[in-house]
């Protein structure tokens, strides 16, 4: 496919990038690879805005891959921010700042009795699944096709995100030893998880999953399938680790729980809780959380865990985060998606809009999409087009088929206008691509 449009300042940082950073990016998916053409390099944000370095500006509909819920440089997290940073960037010692963020959490998601804060959503997850082998003493790991918890090896079986928009089965690098132990089960497949753990009795751990699966797109829990999880790891003794780094504080104040109301064991948050900083945090029974170091046997730590800028900037975000908050989002949301439905409708294409919360993916299938072999059974070459017509009209989607759209507070009537603007072409676009 042919980008009528230029980006050359961005080209030129990009040539750079590729030099003396591998495929030019720092996180796989901002590559563009799987629609092709140039990435945007961005320059600034405001609001519902991106900017990129040849002076284009952009409706956001990735807000940092969720983290940016009050939109775009919020005046109030970035005075919360100055603030901190004039009194210093990192003391290594405990801080009030971590307090605050670790009582507004507890506060928030019932389920939390105690939380660790870490500075990333694999760390989170990483540290979740030590926890539960050390609580249990057991080896054994469940987690489902199309769900990725970050790049920890031993999850990266079968992920979504970057490892689904590239169709990677599995990675290089990580060694039959530290994957051995990870069963592997289709999503939404209960069935599948009762044999798994008949198959193999006080073996295992923990089952993780996606609280609601973004990065397979969105595809959210069939009804009773996290609560039937949860029972049968109660039953057998293994733990309900439910990742919420994505939905956490982002499809209401308590996160999928906060919907589901489905009691995890052990929690994991990342993006919103950070204000866009690297902050990220699991959590949950205090029984459980008290196996930690120094309270407990299980090692846990990291340099820059609790860093008073990052949660300066979460506890900002959280407090400004109230039902009116979560209330515009959705709106917001159901806006945008009864746009897209109208215009890939009134094109023929064929297409299913698949929310969780404000979370929401458009699929080009006709078919409802229930789990990773339906996400990729859509025509994602249709989507590439889509994508680069709304990029050309200055709509800024996830460069992947297999990724969730994130709107903000800051999504007002008139960058919801410029989406609208943008959709018919796109729509014509893609009901014109061809494989
Ligand atoms: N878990 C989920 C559900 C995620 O969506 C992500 C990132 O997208 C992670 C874990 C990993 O978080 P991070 O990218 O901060 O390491």
């Amino acid at each position: 496919m042919s980008f009528p449009y230029e980006a050359p300042v961005s080209q030129s940082l990009f040539d750079r990038a590729s030099a003396v950073t591998p495929g030019g990016v720092n996180s796989p998916v901002r590559a563009f690879r799987a629609v092709g053409g140039t990435p945007r390099f961005m320059v600034s944000g405001a609001g519902p805005y991106l900017t990129d370095a040849d002076g284009r500006e952009y409706v956001d509909l990735v807000c940092s891959w969720g983290p940016m819920i009050l939109g775009h440089s919020h005046p109030e997290v970035i005075a919360a921010v100055q603030e901190a940073v004039g009194r210093g960037t990192s003391f290594g010692t405990p801080g009030a700042g971590e307090v605050e963020l670790a009582e507004e959490i507890v506060a928030r998601v019932e389920p939390v009795e105690q939380v660790r804060l870490v500075s990333s959503g694999t760390e989170a997850t990483m540290s979740a699944i030590r926890l539960a082998r050390g609580f249990t003493g057991r080896p054994k790991v469940i987690k489902f096709a199309g769900c990725y918890h970050g790049h920890v090896d031993a999850l990266l079986a079968a992920a979504g995100s970057g490892v689904a928009t590239f169709g990677l089965p599995d990675t290089p690098g990580v060694t039959g030893a530290q994957a051995g132990d990870t069963i592997v089960l289709p999503y939404n497949d209960l069935e599948a998880v009762r044999a798994a753990f008949a198959a193999h009795p006080g073996e295992i751990a923990c089952v993780i999953t996606e609280a609601s699966p973004g990065n397979m797109g969105v595809v959210p829990p069939l009804p009773g399938f996290n609560q039937g999880l949860k029972d049968l790891c109660s039953a057998d003794g293994a733990l309900f680790i439910s990742d919420e780094v994505m939905t956490g504080f982002r499809v209401s104040k308590a996160g999928w729980y906060g919907i589901d109301g489905v009691r995890p064991d052990l929690m994991t948050f990342g993006k919103v809780m950070g204000g866009g900083f690297p902050a990220a945090a699991f959590g949950g029974r205090a029984d459980v959380m008290a196996h930690l170091a120094p309270a407990g046997p299980v090692y846990q730590a990291g340099t820059l865990s609790g860093n008073p800028i990052a949660t300066a900037a979460g506890v900002a975000q959280l407090r400004l985060l109230d039902d009116a908050a979560y209330e515009k989002v959705d709106a917001v949301s159901a806006e945008v998606r009864g746009l897209v439905t109208a215009a890939l409708a009134k094109e023929g294409v064929a297409h299913r809009v698949q929310a969780a919360g404000n979370m929401f993916t458009v699929f080009f299938t006709d078919a409802e999409v229930t789990d990773y072999e339906g996400a990729k059974a859509q025509e994602a070459f249709r989507f590439t087009a889509f994508f680069h017509s709304m990029l050309s009209q200055g709509v800024y989607l996830p460069p992947s088929a297999f990724e969730s759209w994130f709107v903000s507070t800051a999504h007002d009537t008139a960058a919801v206008e410029r989406i609208a603007a943008a959709l018919p072409a796109a729509a014509r676009a893609a009901a014109a691509a061809t494989a």
